[in-house]
């Protein structure tokens, strides 16, 4: 098949960091993660794993590195009708450890690309690329990134006056799984449930099996009290997705109780969103199938005050 013959080939050609490995960017990384494992920082320290792919990022200026190859076959995919683009999933293997000093040289090439599958976005071809890290001739690990080209599909047979009323398409569900069902569970039930690891009493948030302080995979929930403080943000103006209505803000939600989560910040501009601005829990149904907890800034005129 002609895609097949895609496999193998480059994805990005031979690429060096932009800066070699450093203590700058692994402490603003641990900053930002909030990770304060001592393995990454002092002389001794390695760079935290799950950075790997910073390393190779271009910067907002970006620089270019796609393959010939990997454009082409992007090409066909889209002549043939799969126009849609998701990114479905990443994975990364460690094979050594980044120490600051070291200088990465990274290459891409595109691994597989699936037969044609269903699925429920539509019909198309998953393209997985991996991108190799060395440092000299040692790999350091591999990055694979998988998206799915496909033809999305066409709306559920609503009948036309219903269809012409609801023009917007609804908002993208939550993805639910074992790990995190009891916390779709609460909100259903306007509750915002944060993990509680039984073992030690550390909260957690985002829902996980296990607990990161002491790994005990014992937990029970606490109901936050709905106050928090905007910890970070974004002003969404772009892209445009037609389910949302940019610009508006999302919050990084840092709760009394001590965890942060992600939710739409509402009741101000968007451009009136500060760091520390305290903010108020609220349920807000989006449909009839979708709540979501969002967060309530005071009134403008407090807010700049
Ligand atoms: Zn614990």
């Amino acid at each position: 098949m002609r895609l097949k013959a895609y496999e193998g080939r480059p994805a990005a050609v031979t690429r060096a960091g932009r800066d070699a490995v450093n203590a700058a960017m692994i402490r603003h990384w641990c900053e930002a993660m909030g990770d304060t494992n001592p393995a990454y920082s002092g002389p001794d320290a390695i760079a935290p794993p799950t950075m790997l792919q910073a390393w190779t990022m271009s910067g907002l200026t970006g620089r270019p590195g796609r393959a010939h190859a990997y454009d082409e076959l992007l090409g066909l995919l889209d002549e043939a009708g799969y126009t849609s683009v998701v990114a479905t999933d990443c994975e990364q293997e460690y094979l050594r450890p980044l120490r600051p000093g070291d200088e990465i040289t990274f290459d891409s090439v595109v691994e597989s690309v699936s037969e044609r599958k269903m699925t429920k976005l539509g019909t198309g071809y998953f393209v997985t690329t991996r991108m190799d890290i060395h440092v000299g001739p040692d790999l350091a690990g591999t990055h694979r990134f998988r998206i799915l080209k496909y033809t999305p599909r066409p709306p559920a047979g609503r009948s036309r006056p219903d269809r012409d009323r609801q023009q917007k398409p609804a908002r993208p569900r939550p993805v639910v799984n074992r790990d995190n069902a009891g916390f779709w569970e609460g909100v259903r039930h306007r509750r915002l449930l944060i993990q509680r690891c039984t073992d030690c009493g550390t909260l957690r948030h985002p829902w996980l099996p296990g607990c990161s302080a002491c790994g005990g995979p014992d937990w029970d929930t606490v109901e936050a009290c709905g106050e928090g403080t905007v910890y970070s943000y974004v002003v969404m103006h772009h892209p445009p997705f037609s389910a949302f209505d940019p610009p508006y803000a999302v919050g990084l939600i840092e709760l009394s109780e001590g965890v942060r989560m992600i939710g739409n910040v509402l009741g101000v501009p968007c451009d009136k969103v500060r760091i520390g601005m305290p903010v108020r829990l609220e349920f807000h149904e989006y449909d009839e199938e979708l709540v979501l907890p969002v967060w309530r800034a005071p009134e403008a005129e407090e807010a700049v005050a």
